[in-house]
């Protein structure tokens, strides 16, 4: 029998794990077709997600769990995930729900019937989610779709069925500053998009701040642009233009008119525009080499505490 493997990355999910297991459940006895294999990923939680899954694997031996040294990120984990799943096809779903495992049985039709391989979800509505949030999301995902080669979807889901061949695709990829949503369309392959109205978190809260989410979205620009630095470019080109101009102009005046001392304030805040242009392409710079400077320490992605799938640590990213 074919078997997927479910990938769960948790960090603090004690209360959501026992729920998803029963929702997983049901969705597994209705697809008999395929086995089930289920990955918890203890992100370092500080609760106790790893004794809850401890405690469900000793129940069921389909279910898997690797516990992080610390948190990673949920993008580590993906990482890891990927990493362990031993299935012919791996499903990413979120702990919380917000991934309906009701909607697997369609995905997996579309894979074997109409050979995609890969179906992904998005979101059509952000109900349910702060205002601000949701405005500044979309126009994320407005500015990504603009400054980036990379097709990055509205209201993407990281749920997402994929076959073997893509898994392994994804696992080619061994950078350090990860951004699946943009690491899923740049491996290409053919994929399919399924559209459900958002649902809440059965439990627990969202670990995503604002600032974090903020963070994320300019690590996803740096990873799949490169824009910003044209950006930097061409406004030093604009100002040099101007400042060409306006030497020209005052060597005229000055030559027609004498030399008055005026001005001073107009060329204080001119210093003080330039300066400012400056740091903050500088500080654009600054992102990239930041990035460069931690993917060239090949630092592992992830460090396993302690696992019962199997193979301890990811060498082969070193
Ligand atoms: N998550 C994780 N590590 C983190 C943050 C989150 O593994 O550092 C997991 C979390 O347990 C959940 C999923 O990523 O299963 C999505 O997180 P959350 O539901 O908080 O995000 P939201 O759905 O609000 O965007
Ligand atoms: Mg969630």
């Amino acid at each position: 029998m074919e078997l997927i493997s479910v990938i769960v990355p948790c960090y603090n999910e004690e209360q959501a794990i026992p729920l998803f297991f029963e929702e997983m459940k049901k969705t597994a006895e209705q697809m008999g077709e395929v086995d089930f294999e289920i990955i918890f990923v203890d992100d370092g939680s500080k609760d106790r997600t790893l004794s809850v899954c401890k405690a469900l694997c000793a129940e069921d031996p389909r279910i898997k769990y690797i516990s992080f040294s610390r948190n990673f990120g949920k993008e580590a984990a993906i990482y890891a995930g990927f990493w362990h799943a031993k299935g012919d096809y791996v499903v990413l779903m979120d702990a919380d729900l917000q991934d309906p495992p009701s909607l697997l049985p369609e995905m997996f039709r579309l894979i074997k019937e109409e050979g995609y391989d890969s179906v992904a979800t998005r979101r059509v509505s952000r109900k349910g989610e702060p205002l601000i949030r949701s405005f500044f999301a979309r126009k994320f995902y407005r500015i990504m779709n603009v400054i980036s080669t990379t097709d990055i979807v509205d209201g993407a889901r990281d749920y997402r069925l994929m076959t073997r061949r893509f898994v392994n695709s994804m696992l080619e990829l061994k950078e350090y500053n990860r951004f699946s949503k943009g690491l899923f369309g740049w491996v290409g392959y053919k994929t399919k998009w399924l559209e459900y109205e958002n649902v809440n978190r059965v439990a627990g809260e969202t670990k995503w701040s604002f600032w974090k989410l903020l963070l994320y979205s300019i690590e996803g620009i740096v990873a799949f642009s490169t824009m910003p630095l044209m950006i930097a470019v061409f406004t030093g080109m604009f100002f040099c233009c101007i400042a060409l101009l306006f030497i020209i102009v005052i060597i005229v005046r000055t030559m027609l008119f004498g030399d008055p001392v005026a001005g001073w304030p107009s060329m204080i805040c001119i210093m003080l525009l330039i300066g400012g242009v400056q740091l903050f392409c500088v500080g654009i710079l600054g992102e990239y080499l930041a990035k460069t400077y931690l993917e060239v320490k090949r630092r592992p992605i992830y460090l396993v505490k302690e696992t019962n799938a199997g193979k301890e640590r990811n060498y082969d990213n070193l």
